[in-house]
């Protein structure tokens, strides 16, 4: 499975959604992969603080602050 495959399958990943198959083939490239690794904490802790925040759309300018935040804390926790 290639990075891109693997970031396409990463919402589903998180719901659940994947089947047993794809989420072991999933699974062995985040063990794998660095930088997928990062973006799967990353795009996990986003989902997590954005679900807290409301039922409605964020709109887009803070989920841009949000992401731009985040990404900033894992560059800083990566070196
Ligand atoms: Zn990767």
């Amino acid at each position: 499975m290639t990075c891109r495959e693997v970031v396409e399958l990463m919402t589903d990943y998180l719901e659940g959604a994947l089947s047993a198959e794809y989420r072991a083939k999933f699974e062995d490239h985040i063990a794998g992969c660095d930088g997928c690794r990062a973006y799967l904490s990353q795009l996990r802790t986003t989902r997590m603080v954005v679900g807290k925040l409301a039922d409605e759309p964020i709109p887009a300018n803070i989920e841009a602050e949000l992401m731009k935040a985040f990404q900033d804390w894992s560059l800083a926790g990566q070196v």
